[in-house]
This record gives C-alpha cells, sequence and structure tokens, in this order.
C-alpha cells in the first residue's frame, strides 16, 4: 500500500508537473506541524479542533513523539510511526529516503469522538522544500476512505492520476480537454461555437456536509447527464478541479436551459432545493481568445448566475466584467468605510397598536458618511451579499446591539428586545446557535433582549438545517421571527412544523390599491387567519397610512412597525423615547383573537361550518362567574374533547368546586382580573380531573363578555398544555431527587449537546451549573476525571450501546474541588423527548 503512494509521489516529483510543496498544499491536509530540531520547538500552523486526539501540555518534539506514539498511533501501527518519526537520526534517515528529504506513511490515528481514521502523514525537510537546516514539516492528510477502498483498486487510481480521464466522473480533467477543444474547433471553425461552464453553488458545503461517497454519486450523474448533452452536440466536455462542468457545444439556447433543468431536477430529487443550485455561464468562442480567456470570462458569467436566484443562466457579456470592477471599487470603499466605524445600525420601533406602545425594535443597518450623509442598506446588502462580506457585517452589528443593550441594563433603562437580521449567508457559513449563545454570555444579556430574524427564502431552501437551528435558538430563549412572510412559498404546513415565535408580513408587498387591491387583501386575511389558528403573532411592516392601519386593526393585527409610527432612528433618540416607560410594554409579542370578530362568528353558526370553527378557535367556552361560582354555559366540539367533560350537551356548573386544591379560587381571581381588563384579559394554568383520577393541564386565556342574568360572561380560550407540564415535572422531579444531578443530552448533526441540571456535581467541582454546561459542550470537563481519555471516548461508544442495549450504568471517579478523588456513578437512559430533541438522559450520582 505505502508503495503505491511512495511511487506516486515519485512519479509527480521526477515530473515536474508540479512541485511537491504546491501539490501537498492543493490537497486539503488536517493537520500542519513544523518543527525546528535545533531547539525542539513545535509550531502548529493549522489544526483541525476537535477531530484527533491531541497530546496534551507537550514542550517539545521529543515529548510529542512519545505521547503521540502512546496515545494517538493506533497499536498496530506503531512500528510504522516510530521507523518514521522516531528523533534519533532523524535527518540521517530522511536524506537517505527514496525521495530525498521526503517521506510518507499511512496509519490510523485515535479520534477525540473514539474509534481510529486512517490518515497519510507526509514529512519534508530541507531546502528540496525551501526549509532551512533542522526544520522539517508534518502534514496530516485523512485519507480514510481512500484506504478504505478495495485495496486492488488504488493501483488503477493511481494511474488515473495521470491519465486524461477524472476518476469519478469518468469525463475528461480540463488539460485533457483543452487538447480536445481546440482540435474542434480548428476542425469545424464555421459552427457557433459556445463554452458552457455549470457550476453547483455551495459545492464545498456539499462536501462537508455530505461526506466523499455521496458527492462523488452526485457528480458523476451530472457527469453522465453532461456527457450526454455534450455528445448529441458533436461537443465535448470535462471537470475541473473546482468540480465545475465545463463544455464545448454548438449554440443551443433552448438545449442550455433543458440541461439546467435537468441538473436542477436532479438535485432537487435529492432532496435539496436552492441550496445547491445550479448555475450555467455561457461565453461564445471567438477567434484569437486562448482557451484561459474563454475560462475567464465564464467563471464571470457563472458568478452572476450564483448571485442571483432568478436567472439562473448568463451568458459573458464585457458589461459584466465592468460591472465587476465597479463592485471591487465599490467593496473596496465600504470595507474602508467599515473600518473606520462609519457602518452603524438604527432603530425602528414596532409597536402595539392598540395602545401606541413600543414593544420591541429592528436593528437596521446605516453607512453614515463622515457629512452625514446617510446610505441604506438597499445600496451596499445587494453588494456584500453577493461577494461575502455580509457575514462580517452581520457579526459586526449583533455584537454592537448586544453591546448596546447591556450599556441600557447598566444605565438602569429598562430594555425592549432588538430584532436583528440573519442572512441566507450566514446561515451556511457561521454557526448561528454558538455566535449568539457567545454573544450574550460575553455581555451578559438575557436572551429575552434579543430576537433573531430570519428571511422567510431562508426557511424554504434548507429546511432540515434551519429548523434545527430554530429550535436550538428558541430553546436557548432567543425569539425567532420569520421576516417577510409571504414573499416566498411557505404554508401553514411549514409553519406550524416549524415553530417560529413571530412572522413578519410587509404591508407593501401587498400592494393594496388599484387592480390588484382585492387580491392584496384576500392573501392579507388568509395569511392572518392562517396565523391565528396556530396562534402565531404577527407584525406587519411598511405601514405608512392611517388608512392601512385601520384596515389591519379590523383584521385583528396588533404589531406594526412602520413610518406610521416611528421611522428607523439612531440608537440615541431611541433611547430618549424608551427612557419614558409609558411609552413602553415589557410584554411577550402574542397571538390574541379579535375578540369580537371571532365571537361573533363563535356564535353565529352560518359564518363557517362547524369542524373548520372548531379548528380555527381551539377549545373555547363561555364561562359565568355569580356569587363566587364559575359556571360553563357554553362550549365547541374540541373543548368537549380536550377537557374530557362527560356529557356534551350538559351545562357545568360550579366548575371551581371540581378542580384540585386551589385552582378553583385561582380562576376566581383571574376572571375578575379578565373583568378589570377587558381589551387584554387575563389568563392563567387550571388543572381538570380526568376520570382515571390523573389530571390534564390547561392554559386559558379569558376575556370579558359583559352582564347576563346568569352573572358575568367570559369568553376563554384554552390550550392544552399537558405535554408541556408533565416534561417540567420530569425535570423538576430528576433535578429535586437527592444527590442525583441530570445532563440532558442531544444530537445535532454529528455533534453531542449537552445542558445541564448538575447542581450537586458542580457543588463537587465548586463550578456554577452554567461553567459546567459549557465545559461539557467543548469537552474540557474531561479533565475534571480520572481517566480523561476513557471519558472523550465515551458518549458515541454510550449511544452505540445504549441504542443496542438499552440504558447502560458505569462508574467513574472525578477529581473534586480540594483535588481528592471521588466516585461517582453514571447511568444513560434513552429518552425520546421530541420537542425538546433530547436523545439521552445521563444521571450522575455522586456515591460518598
Ligand atoms: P427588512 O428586514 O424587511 O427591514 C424592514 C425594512 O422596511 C427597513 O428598510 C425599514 O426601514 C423599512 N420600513 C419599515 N417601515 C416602513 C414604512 O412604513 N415604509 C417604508 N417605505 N419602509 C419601511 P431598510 O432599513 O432600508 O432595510 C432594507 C433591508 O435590508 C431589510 O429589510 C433587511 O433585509 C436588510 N438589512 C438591513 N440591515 C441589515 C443588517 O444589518 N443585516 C442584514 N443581513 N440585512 C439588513
Ligand atoms: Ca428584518
Ligand atoms: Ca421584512
Amino acid at each position: 500500500m505505502d508503495n503505491y503512494r511512495k511511487q506516486f509521489y515519485k512519479k509527480l516529483h521526477n515530473s515536474g508537473v508540479l512541485s511537491m510543496q504546491d501539490f501537498l498544499r492543493s490537497l486539503s491536509f488536517d493537520e500542519l506541524l513544523e518543527v525546528d530540531m535545533n531547539t525542539g520547538s513545535l509550531n502548529q500552523i493549522h489544526h483541525i479542533v476537535g477531530k484527533y486526539s491531541t497530546p496534551l501540555a507537550v514542550t517539545n518534539y521529543e515529548e510529542l513523539y512519545q505521547c503521540v506514539l502512546d496515545n494517538i498511533v493506533h497499536p498496530e501501527d506503531k512500528a510504522v510511526y516510530e521507523q518514521m518519526m522516531n528523533p534519533d537520526h532523524f535527518f540521517e534517515r530522511l536524506e537517505k529516503s527514496d525521495i530525498r528529504n521526503f517521506d510518507c506513511a499511512i496509519m490510523r490515528f485515535k479520534l477525540q469522538s473514539g474509534g481510529y481514521r486512517y490518515i497519510e502523514q507526509i514529512i519534508i525537510a530541507g531546502d528540496d522544500f525551501d526549509l532551512a537546516p533542522g526544520i522539517f514539516r508534518v502534514y496530516i492528510y485523512d485519507v480514510h476512505n481512500f484506504v478504505s477502498r478495495n485495496l486492488d483498486q488504488i493501483e488503477g487510481i493511481l494511474d488515473n492520476q495521470f491519465s486524461e480521464y477524472d476518476e469519478i466522473s469518468g469525463l475528461f480533467r480540463l488539460d485533457a480537454f483543452a487538447r480536445h477543444g481546440m482540435a474542434l474547433l480548428k476542425e469545424k471553425p464555421d459552427l457557433k461555437w459556445v463554452f458552457t461552464l455549470l457550476s453547483i453553488e455551495n459545492f464545498t458545503f456539499y462536501h462537508e456536509w455530505f461526506g466523499e461517497e455521496q458527492t462523488a454519486s452526485l457528480i458523476s450523474k451530472i457527469g453522465a447527464i453532461v456527457k450526454k448533452y455534450a455528445e448529441e452536440r458533436k461537443g465535448s466536455c470535462c471537470i475541473d478541479s473546482t468540480k465545475s462542468f465545463l463544455l464545448l457545444t454548438t449554440y443551443d439556447e433552448e438545449g442550455t436551459k433543458k440541461l439546467f433543468d435537468e441538473v436542477r431536477n436532479l438535485v432537487v430529487s435529492l432532496g435539496f432545493s436552492s441550496a445547491f443550485m445550479p448555475a450555467i455561464g455561457l461565453a461564445y468562442f471567438e477567434k484569437g481568445v486562448t482557451i484561459a480567456d474563454m475560462l475567464e470570462r465564464l467563471r464571470i458569467a457563472v458568478r452572476k448566475a450564483e448571485s442571483d436566484i432568478k436567472n439562473r443562466i448568463v451568458t459573458y457579456d464585457p458589461l459584466i466584467r465592468k460591472q465587476n470592477q465597479s463592485d471591487h471599487i465599490a467593496i473596496s470603499e465600504y470595507m474602508s468605510a467599515f473600518r473606520n466605524g462609519e457602518i452603524q445600525f438604527f432603530l425602528q420601533p414596532q409597536v402595539n397598536a392598540s395602545n401606541g406602545k413600543i414593544v420591541g425594535a429592528e436593528a437596521l443597518s446605516r453607512w453614515v458618511k463622515p457629512d452625514g450623509k446617510m446610505i441604506g442598506p438597499g445600496h451596499f446588502i445587494p453588494l456584500l451579499e453577493k461577494y461575502g462580506f455580509i457575514i462580517d457585517l452581520d457579526e459586526y452589528i449583533w455584537e454592537e446591539v448586544c453591546k448596546y443593550q447591556r450599556s441600557l441594563l447598566d444605565k438602569g433603562i429598562n430594555p425592549v428586545p432588538i430584532s436583528l437580521n440573519v442572512s441566507r449567508a450566514d446561515i451556511f457559513s457561521l454557526d448561528i446557535y454558538h455566535v449568539f449563545t457567545n454573544l450574550v454570555k460575553k455581555y451578559n444579556l438575557p436572551t429575552k433582549y434579543i430576537k433573531i430574524e430570519i428571511t422567510e427564502s431562508a426557511y424554504t431552501e434548507t429546511s432540515e438545517l434551519i429548523s434545527v437551528l430554530v429550535n436550538n435558538l428558541r430553546r436557548a430563549g432567543f425569539s425567532v421571527l420569520m421576516d417577510d412572510f409571504g414573499s416566498g412559498y411557505s404554508s401553514l404546513n411549514m409553519l406550524s412544523s416549524l415553530k417560529v415565535d413571530v412572522i413578519k408580513l410587509d404591508a407593501r408587498f401587498l400592494e393594496l390599491k388599484g387592480q390588484s387591491f382585492k387580491k392584496g387583501i384576500s392573501i392579507l386575511e388568509s395569511v392572518i387567519n392562517m396565523a391565528k389558528q396556530i396562534y402565531l403573532p404577527i407584525i406587519v411592516e411598511g405601514v405608512e397610512r392611517k388608512e392601512q392601519l385601520d384596515f389591519l386593526m379590523e383584521l385583528g393585527c396588533r404589531y406594526i412597525q412602520g413610518y406610521y409610527f416611528y421611522k428607523p432612528m439612531p440608537i440615541d433618540k431611541f433611547e430618549e423615547l424608551i427612557k419614558d416607560e409609558n411609552r413602553v410594554e415589557h410584554l411577550e409579542i402574542t397571538a390574541k383573537l379579535n375578540e369580537q370578530f371571532h365571537i361573533r362568528e363563535f356564535l353565529d353558526k352560518n359564518i363557517y361550518s362547524d369542524a373548520m370553527l372548531n379548528k380555527i378557535l381551539g377549545p373555547v367556552a363561555i364561562y359565568t362567574l355569580h356569587d363566587e361560582h364559575v359556571d360553563i354555559i357554553r362550549f365547541n366540539e374540541e373543548f368537549y374533547h380536550a377537557v374530557n367533560v362527560p356529557d356534551f350537551n350538559q351545562k357545568l356548573e360550579n366548575i371551581d368546586s371540581l378542580m384540585p386544591e386551589d385552582d378553583g379560587p385561582k380562576m376566581i381571581e383571574t376572571l375578575k382580573d379578565a373583568r378589570r381588563d377587558r381589551l387584554n384579559g387575563a389568563s392563567g394554568i387550571y388543572r381538570f380531573a380526568r376520570i382515571d383520577g390523573t389530571y390534564s393541564y390547561f392554559h386559558i386565556h379569558f376575556f370579558y363578555l359583559g352582564k347576563s342574568k346568569h352573572g358575568d360572561r367570559f369568553y376563554g380560550s384554552a390550550e392544552n398544555i399537558g405535554d408541556i407540564m408533565a416534561l417540567a415535572e420530569q425535570r423538576k422531579l430528576v433535578t429535586k431527587y437527592g444527590k442525583i444531578n441530570t445532563i440532558f443530552v442531544s444530537q445535532v448533526y454529528d455533534r453531542w449537546v449537552f445542558s445541564s441540571a448538575a447542581y450537586h456535581l458542580c457543588e463537587l467541582f465548586g463550578i456554577s451549573n452554567e461553567q459546567f454546561e459549557k465545559e461539557l459542550n467543548d469537552g474540557t470537563y474531561a479533565n475534571r476525571f480520572e481517566h480523561p481519555e476513557n471519558v472523550l471516548e465515551g458518549m458515541d461508544t454510550f449511544a452505540r450501546i445504549a441504542d443496542k442495549s438499552g440504558d447502560i450504568k458505569k462508574q467513574f471517579k472525578v477529581y473534586d474541588k480540594d483535588g481528592n478523588l471521588r466516585p461517582v456513578a453514571l447511568t444513560l437512559y434513552s429518552a425520546t423527548a421530541d420537542s425538546l430533541n433530547i436523545k439521552y438522559l445521563m444521571l450522575i450520582d455522586i456515591l460518598e
């Protein structure tokens, strides 16, 4: 095996095609270490956190060598490692190597997550490789998939490295294509030739997420489509090193569209929509233009196609190149403004229209030039998005807003939550969950002061990724808003499975005027009804005029962000506003039924069918309060099923006395509160006894309707919160229970995420629960154990065993805060709390 590799490197080295350094750099290595044997010092140039087991606290090469040999190299590969890396006579051995000052070997390295992986280790030294005397470099490549393939194939693959064909797709490589292409052009100079470049957007992410095998399968499928297309048009095609497909064919406009559709359908059929969309660039062949120039043109065209969601096929035009140049100028101007602090955020208040009070604000970026001139985000954000700089802007604004909220708290001002915009590119490039949780930690900010806006179009793309993200963010306490709802293709179904906190509608999308007025209204009405069905609050943006406001209020929308109330303003002006507590409402934004509107429907059976009405309203009933007792005089079918009352037609008298403990008096108090606050009503959580003696939990919101001969009448809409209560109870029980500590384990893709309620254990360690949770998630907790290496390997192994044979138990020793070893017992249970994403519960019992 190693021999094959060595032969390959030798061929490469002698061929002079590519220098060895360039070759090594061009492959993606996991680790790169430089060692100076003159001093023994180590310089880690590149390192992947969390992949391989890493030596702890080594200071020189000898220690490193010993530590890797003892702890990281697979026992069966130790001899290989020793032979290659042993510090004795190191350079003399290298000098005599097959390729002078070069050596390579394949062996297995231990992973932090447990198990081993095949790596290839390459060392280079000496001035052959531009290194000073006594210095050598170690590259580590992950060759696991490669090695685990049938070894017999390897020779074939190696030959392939020098063949004209790409191993996976079977298409030409670029240089072979160039030769064949030139021949074609010479042979038939009178045909209308066109070069086509087809690329898959975000392809590197595809590789990262789905791995080698799936990537290869996608490439070979696209390759087959491309090949057929080129052959049908008497042309040629190839795949380049970035996995883009390049074609030379006769011109065929319809055909190009078909090619695009075919590849898009393939990507969609694999379950992805626009995240991995193809983009096509075209350039006509011109005599006298080199292939390299043609390629440059194609790249310019494809980049333009990638930056546009709708026009995915772009033909090169010298104007685009000009456009690119002016973009570059604009970008560099922007970047220097960014560095000069000219990019700021303004705040636009969000208002509860029923009382005009501010309930929140959105941070919107502005470029404020030194002369005071202001440029809106519409002028620079599209450009930043196109070139990927939007990520830097967003991270900057997020941090500035957190800083600002902190500064308000420090001044004793009660902040309102501020919405932050998250772009699509952020979702692909950042670990958003950690960015936000780290920010609030850094500024010691309760999460309720930050809301996160994600535009609707992002949801339709990678819904899997986003729903994990949204769940995690919400679990961490952030509200998540879906921005620009209705601009894309969201449906009610998606909303109910996505579980965002608020949706934002833009009144401007609806163009409430002229011909389309009716259409706009019916869209608005159906969206609002949709949202109400699942109790999802709405913020309407872009409200400028009184008529718009009145109309929206009539439909039951209460939260408005628009010029009618406030324009985006500088932060100091905003601060002045919210200093005045009378202008501010510190309540969570919630969906509320427009009382009169719905009661009318509820009471008038002719408007909707009963079934539909019940679905819309959920369990509702009319309550009366008289002589300190509560009756239910009417209820709907949903209520009947939810509460499980004995008889559908029966009037329920004195329900307060049927409720356990003091839930009855509590409900009476709530009803009185609702009577005092007619607009907002009042709510509480109540238990109803079931026939089997257990309780069901309801959250009921009451509104006062007026007096009747039976007493005061109330409308109450109930929500069954049994599931939530049961979970909360479980959690409380486990944590309250003696010395038992609980760690909740969930899996997000291939990562374990821990949340902990391990107060007793933390007491033992002398740290806070929060600190412990942090250690759990970054792996440093292992150092608190007697054998950290066993612990780090643990989680995957545990999970495997637990999945196979159920709950498992294990004993460990940990160091307490005084450095003494203390025995603990760990039990891992498989859990199935879907709503919380939890896969396992770890209970830790302190034994002494
Ligand atoms: P958006 O997130 O939908 O923000 C609302 C936009 O509507 C803002 O435009 C706001 O000024 C405008 N608006 C609100 N009420 C009215 C009204 O009554 N009439 C009119 N004509 N406009 C109103 P703005 O500030 O120009 O921002 C435009 C878009 O740029 C935003 O749309 C958002 O998508 C993006 N954006 C702004 N700042 C940032 C940022 O820091 N990061 C990211 N990723 N995007 C941002
Ligand atoms: Ca927004
Ligand atoms: Ca919006």
